[in-house]
């Protein structure tokens, strides 16, 4: 049967149900996503997760035990790294340092023996487009890091591909220029509508960046949403555990209604709690509440209208502009409770060693159905 390439009918990409194994560890276990044209796709997940694997199946250097890879859909099975649509842009960029900037993002048209004329033309306008218009004859190490980050993503899209594999690529980058790239990287994208697909370990730079998010944990996706469902509406205990911050402990269910649980601590402490998939009575969960959901008071009275509460001490507070959090030790559990702290306002005097109260509602704390274990060799890092 002859495939054509349509890209209005398909998605840039479509793995389906796509299974590798390495001597009896499945690193990769019937994993199936779609990517639109255009879209930002990242997969986040924990050290061993298999992220790698199914990215270099994706661009051909791995072979799918099982399961299939279509590019605006075509099979990919059977076609080699350098005739897929595809370029791949490594944490250690592989940049060829004795060469100029122009050879370096001009190395792939050269290959293709494509003109002279044709190749400084194509190189100009791809560095105008990622911000380095200007630097072609200069040598690679005298650009900073993210200079050099440009230049490698500008070679990979001078070949036109459907689409841009990440594997990592702000790893090797200081803190301060890792924030500024993922900026960069984003607004990049959305200029060039190439679509990128996107891994990383790391979930800020996934939430920064993505139109969507797959989370990926021991060889599968436990969850594909935007930004913003990961976070406020994670489906299972590791996406809400692995995607942003939260604070959790243990509880037993000890009564359900509809999709509300009261469960109980070790101390006996009550906790009224929002169920996520199906909870039975007596079951030991997780509970998860993010440091911004819950709010802090000097008075009791101003909590009323929450449906959880307690009374404990602050232990510190660590000061972080916007992003600053106060640690509170529980009177009765001994729990030590993270709080988001606004950087202004009546709380901003807050002392260690004062006794205040927290609430928080039934709908910000979750509770997770268990997990099925699945018989995997990948271990979290
Ligand atoms: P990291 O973020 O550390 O790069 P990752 O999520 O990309 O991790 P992979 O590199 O895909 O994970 O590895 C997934 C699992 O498969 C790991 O347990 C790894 O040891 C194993 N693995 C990967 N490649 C091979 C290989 N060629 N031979 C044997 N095992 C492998």
């Amino acid at each position: 049967m002859t495939q054509t390439l349509d890209p209005d009918s398909h998605p840039d990409l479509d793995t389906r149900r796509v299974v590798k194994a390495f001597a009896g560890l499945t690193a990769v276990d019937e994993v199936s996503f779609t990517v639109p044209a255009g879209s930002f796709f990242s997969i986040l997940g924990p050290s061993g997760c298999g992220k790698t694997t199914l990215m270099r199946m994706i661009a051909g250097f791995e072979h799918p035990d099982a399961g299939e890879i279509l590019i605006r859909g075509l099979s990919m099975a059977g076609v080699a790294p350098n005739r897929r649509p595809v370029n791949m842009v490594f944490q250690h960029l592989a940049l060829f340092p004795m060469m100029s900037v122009a050879r370096n993002v001009g190395y792939g048209l050269r290959r293709r023996a494509l003109p002279r004329q044709d190749i400084d033309r194509r190189v100009d306008e791809i560095l105008e487009r990622v911000g380095l218009a200007g630097t072609g004859p200069r040598k690679i190490d005298q650009l900073s890091g993210g200079q050099k980050q440009r230049v490698a993503i500008a070679r990979c899209l001078i070949l036109d591909p459907t689409l841009l594999l990440l594997d990592e690529p702000l790893g090797a980058l200081d803190l301060k220029l890792r924030e500024q790239m993922k900026v960069e990287l984003k607004q990049l994208q959305s200029d060039l509508g190439t679509t990128f697909v996107y891994i990383t370990h790391d979930q800020s730079e996934a939430l920064v960046m993505s139109d969507q998010v797959a989370v990926m944990n021991r060889g599968r996706f436990e969850q594909v949403g935007t930004p913003q469902d990961l976070y406020y509406d994670p489906r299972t205990a590791f996406v809400a555990g692995f995607v942003g911050q939260a604070n959790r402990w243990q509880v037993t269910v000890e009564s359900i209604d509809g999709d509300q649980i009261r469960a109980a601590g070790p101390r006996g402490e009550e906790t009224v709690a929002t169920a996520i998939g199906q909870l039975g009575l007596g079951a030991q969960v997780e509970t998860f509440v993010r440091p911004e959901a819950i709010v802090l008071a000097r008075t009791p009275g101003e909590l009323a209208s929450f449906d959880n509460h307690l009374t404990g001490v602050v232990e510190s507070v660590l000061f972080d502009g916007g992003n600053s959090s106060v640690l509170v030790r529980d009177g009765r559990t001994e729990r030590e409770i993270t709080v988001a702290l606004p950087p202004a306002g009546d709380l901003a005097d807050l002392a260690p060693g004062e006794t205040v109260h927290l609430g928080w509602r039934a709908d910000q704390a979750r509770c997770f159905a268990a997990t099925p274990e699945r018989a995997q060799g990948t271990e979290r890092a």
